[in-house]
């Protein structure tokens, strides 16, 4: 499991995060919702090792990951705007997480094109493998970038509103076809949104964060039916 503790972040004059403590379960898919500026994003970067934290502990089962490099960390990560590498094929940006790897931990090239061939399926794009990122929709791109992050096989998945600059329709199939994949892979993820009906379809609990801190962790049923503050009240209640 994922579990930080004590989290608190500050940017110049702004409190990103305040003692924010929260335990995420090794399958578990856990939403992050909150309105603008609440630190959501903050807290996905402070897991990713992207950013440290002023106070406050990041553990990744029994290890303290607080000072692990990002790139030993072994998180895979989808962000609105992340951009795929242009001048490489579908198939090469999945296969990219993996080729980089020192060669004592790279698997044989058959193994990683099994791989690529697998996720492909998986994201259901088995025949745009020789394709440019130029040349594929905003959805099949998110799709892409969400395969080259569960490439590497990532103790957990983080993503930032991955969805958020695609049209209501598109965003509604990917919201469905993520908990399907999800449910087929059974891989911890983070996922951040400000949209409740996200949220509430997709995760299996739910945080719910003000300003830097956490009002409430449940699941759909337990923050909609039994909202532990009025802020959670009018928030979850906005749209339902
Ligand atoms: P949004 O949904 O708009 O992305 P969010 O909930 O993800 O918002 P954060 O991006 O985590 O919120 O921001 C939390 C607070 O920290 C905001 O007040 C923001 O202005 C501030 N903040 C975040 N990153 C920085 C930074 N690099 N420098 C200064 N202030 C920052």
């Amino acid at each position: 499991d994922i579990r930080v503790d004590h989290l608190s972040k500050g940017f110049a004059d702004t409190a990103a995060l305040k003692d924010v403590c929260l335990s995420v379960r090794s399958g578990e898919l856990m939403a992050l919702l909150g309105p603008s500026g609440s630190g959501k994003t903050t807290l996905l970067r402070v897991i990713a090792g992207l950013e440290m934290p002023d106070e406050g502990r990041v553990f990744f089962g029994e290890e303290d990951a607080t000072h692990v490099p990002v790139q030993k960390r072994g998180v895979g990560f989808v962000f609105q705007h992340y951009a795929l590498f242009r001048h490489m094929t579908v198939a090469q940006n999945i296969g990219y997480g993996l080729r980089v790897r020192t060669r004592s931990k790279r698997p044989p090239s058959s193994d990683i094109e099994a791989r690529i061939r697998n996720l492909l399926a998986l994201v259901q794009l088995e025949d745009l493998g020789a394709r440019y990122p130029g040349q594929l929709s905003g959805g099949q791109r998110q799709r892409v970038a969400l395969a080259r992050a569960l490439a590497v096989e990532p103790r957990v998945l983080l993503l930032d509103e991955p969805f958020g600059a695609l049209d209501a329709k598109v965003r509604k199939d990917l919201r469905r076809w993520l908990r399907e994949i999800h449910e087929h892979t059974g891989q911890t993820t983070i996922f951040v949104t400000h949209d409740q009906d996200e949220a509430l379809e997709l995760a299996d609990r739910v945080t719910i964060l003000k300003e830097g801190g956490v009002e409430q962790t449940g699941t759909p049923e337990e923050v909609h039916e039994d909202p532990a503050t009025p802020f959670v009240m009018s928030f979850i209640g906005d749209t339902t």
